[in-house]
């Protein structure tokens, strides 16, 4: 037990570090039209700011992911993972598998997501 979670643990950090390096990127990402210009400023913020919003619905997706692998941590630090935060179920194996990251179960993550 105490094994899986250490490689559960490394698992989660390295997601977690690696969607933090992507959310540095964005954040350092030269602003599209904005860079190396000589003067020329077509059609002024138009695609600059839809590929702006791009890069935000990117950007707020992996900061969802950050925020769901740092609950992940702990939650194994507090002994909880692997139980739903919502119904305190257990969650499927299977489904840890596929997204370690999870704190709901299958059931509670459905709701959530169609409401
Ligand atoms: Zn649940």
């Amino acid at each position: 037990m105490a094994t899986q979670n250490t490689e559960t643990e490394q698992l989660l950090r390295d997601r977690l570090e690696e969607v933090q390096r992507r959310l540095a990127e964005l954040a350092k990402a030269p602003e599209p039209g904005s860079g190396i210009g000589f003067g020329k400023r077509i059609g002024d913020g138009t695609s600059e700011a839809i590929s702006r919003r791009n890069d935000i619905g990117v950007g707020n997706s992996l900061l969802v992911t950050e925020e769901k692998l740092i609950r992940a941590l702990a939650k194994l630090e507090e002994g909880s993972y692997g139980r739903c935060d919502h119904c305190g179920g257990l969650i499927a194996p299977g489904r840890l598998e596929v997204a370690p990251e999870s704190a709901l179960c299958i059931e509670c993550a459905g709701r959530a997501a169609s409401r």
